[in-house]
């Protein structure tokens, strides 16, 4: 029994009815028969409209083509894809036969592509024949076959050849709630990244709390268009752009990646109506005045952030661009499933909000304010750590029980983020507890980048902590003490991180000192680091 001092927080919008026991692809095209003539996926590089009737059958058939290629229930596939079609066929025809997605950023490097593709134990790659020389060997040395979704060198397989896949042959399986469906990575609140186990009933539940409903705290309807310009292999894009989207039969603008004048031209030309973005993207915005001002963005009725901390002014200098958009939050962690509050300004009968805030807890869930000392639930406006119950977090790390159990307790998902709760309900975060960078919304985790500095024969001790940057929210920076009798640069070790990750987690500056401030038990002092830099440092 909890102890009933427990101050436990809710939505302000009542409870819903959720299809818990329906797999994912079943309830996103659940109510399939009312739009399946209308546009489902634009791709916003070639023009091509797929309908929902088109999408549908051709996620079958991938289905069955990955079967047919050794794929069963339970096994996964990795997608290395930049956002497009391909992208969703994959996702979908994997999830058809009870199948496991991982998805990697393309632009990884070979070892961090080859880390998650070990990790997650991947049978097939689909990707695109500029990061085939990636994998190339790993693959043909484990048996994993690739797929190319262009050109196809002689080692893969051709897209097509999944896409002409016979739906007839869908293999009949049986999904239970509690499978996994998708496996992205994150290195939550400590650590190394891990795989996010997400189930059908957990994707189910967060699209449901954002998209069902009455009154949904995202009102989509089937005429809406939303831009799908944030990496899908992102849980924030895959969850609440594609299949939030799918769920609700609306049209979904495919962009490969962000760029600010094809993206306006995109905007104006498609009447994109909801606009799921990240602050850095806000910022662009934000600071490109002159471009914007040319563009007629009326059609935008929805504006919503989320991925990383958005300024207060920074919202209110956006809300002005965007006259006729509800412009707010959301606050989401891949563990999470991954949303766990969203601004009711996009509700269909929407709430008055405020600048700042990361919206309400969603329905059918649970959030407590903790003190990250003692555990004890905290009362409104006290701030602690975000911890959150529900259906929609996920199942667990795999093969990790012991991370799984530092960050799940008694159900609630503990999230290393510091904030607190309002009068109103409102959800503000004001710091983060645990060790994650987030650069433009990608996850830089400091014990990836301390394991690769420590490789250096030069460097005897490390540690790697965030520093404020206004373009990308956070940058990591290091700060590295020498072996004895080195001369090594700050541009030798930066160069070293740089040749092995892809760019966003490339170290920003390099200090040199004498010891890593370190707890008796060894635990690095991240926050005397951070001190550390608001004061300044040089070498
Ligand atoms: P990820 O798992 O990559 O989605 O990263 C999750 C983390 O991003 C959260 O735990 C927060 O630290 C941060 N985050 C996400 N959304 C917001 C937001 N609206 N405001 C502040 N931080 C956020």
């Amino acid at each position: 029994m909890e102890p009933t001092s427990e101050t436990i927080f809710r939505s302000r919008l009542p409870d819903i009815y959720i299809p818990k026991h329906l797999s994912l692809h079943s309830y996103c095209f659940e109510n399939i028969s009312s739009f399946s003539g209308r546009p489902c996926l634009i791709d916003g590089v070639t023009g091509d409209v797929h309908t929902y009737a088109d999408v549908e059958l051709t996620s079958r058939k991938v289905g069955s083509a990955l079967h047919k290629h050794g794929i069963n229930k339970g096994d996964v596939i990795m997608i290395l894809l930049p956002n497009s079609p391909e992208f969703v066929y994959s996702f979908l025809g994997a999830s058809f036969i009870g199948a496991v997605s991982t998805m990697a950023n393309p632009y990884f490097t070979s070892a961090e592509i080859i880390k998650q593709a070990k990790a997650s134990a991947a049978k097939i790659i689909v990707t695109q024949s500029v990061h085939v020389a990636k994998v190339k060997e790993f693959a043909s040395e484990n048996s994993i076959k690739l797929v190319c979704i262009d050109s196809a060198p002689e080692e893969c397989l051709h897209f097509s050849e999944l896409v002409s896949g016979d739906e007839n042959e869908l293999p009949e399986v049986e999904i239970s709630s509690d499978d996994v469906v998708a496996l992205p990575y994150s290195s939550g609140t400590t650590g190394l990244p891990k795989g996010v186990m997400l189930t059908h009933k957990g994707l189910v539940t967060s699209v449901a709390q954002q998209v069902d409903g009455e009154n949904p705290n995202l009102w989509i309807h089937s005429e809406d268009v939303l831009m799908c310009v944030l990496p899908l292999f992102h849980i924030y894009s895959l969850n609440s752009i594609l299949l939030c989207g799918l769920r609700a039969g609306a049209a979904i603008l495919i962009m490969q990646k962000f760029d600010i004048v094809p993206f306006l031209d995109l905007i104006q030309k498609y009447k994109v109506t909801i606009g799921p973005f990240v602050p850095p993207i806000v910022l662009t915005i934000a600071k490109n005045e002159e471009v914007v001002d040319k563009y007629d963005l009326t059609s935008i009725r929805t504006v919503m952030s989320g991925a990383a901390p958005l300024g207060k002014e920074l919202e209110d200098t956006v809300r002005m661009k965007f006259p006729n958009a509800k412009l707010g939050q959301g606050y989401g962690m891949t563990e999470a499933g991954p949303v766990l509050a969203m601004c009711l300004a996009f509700a269909k009968e929407p709430f008055e909000i405020k600048s700042g805030a990361c919206g309400t807890v969603v329905r059918n869930a649970e959030m407590k304010i903790v003190d990250p000392d003692t555990g004890a639930s905290l009362p409104r406006n006290q701030r602690g750590e975000i911890c959150i119950r529900g259906d929609q977090i996920m199942k667990g790390y795999l093969n990790d029980p012991e991370a799984t159990k530092r960050t799940i307790v008694d159900g609630w998902l503990h999230t290393g983020d510091i904030g607190y709760i309002d009068d109103d309900d409102e959800l503000f975060i004001v710091d983060r507890l645990k060790e994650l960078i987030k650069y433009k919304g990608f996850q830089v985790a400091p014990a990836e980048l301390e394991a690769l500095l420590l490789t250096h024969p030069d460097i005897s001790d490390a540690a790697v902590v965030p520093m404020i940057d206004e373009g990308a929210g956070e940058v990591p920076v290091a700060f590295v003490v020498k072996s004895n009798g080195s001369i090594v640069t700050e541009a030798e070790v930066k160069q070293f991180i740089s040749k092995q990750v892809v760019f966003y987690k490339r170290l920003n500056r390099v200090f040199f000192v004498d010891t890593i401030p370190k707890s008796p038990s060894g635990k690095i002092l991240r926050k005397d680091l951070r001190a550390k830099l608001a004061t300044g440092v040089s070498n």
